[in-house]
């Protein structure tokens, strides 16, 4: 178990995250796989359009509110 705080994905970013981007790249991963990075408020934006253009993106939850599939 950690207890370290998830920083924000975004590059160069050391910003603690507030959001949860659930992603998944229909070419590499099986439909109900999901990718996830992590954002600040600040980069929320950023993230989501570069996923979005890609249609990547499959969800935006708050880090508070995000529950993994894989966690027990
Ligand atoms: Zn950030």
């Amino acid at each position: 178990m950690s207890d370290e705080t998830p920083i924000c994905s975004a590059k160069g970013c050391r910003v603690d995250a507030a959001w949860v981007l659930a992603w998944n790249n229909p070419k590499l991963h099986t439909p109900e796989r999901r990718k996830t990075w992590l954002a600040c408020e600040e980069h929320r934006e950023h993230l989501s359009q570069f996923l979005g253009v890609r249609g990547f993106l499959k969800d935006v939850v708050l880090l508070t509110e995000w529950q993994s599939p894989e966690a027990p």
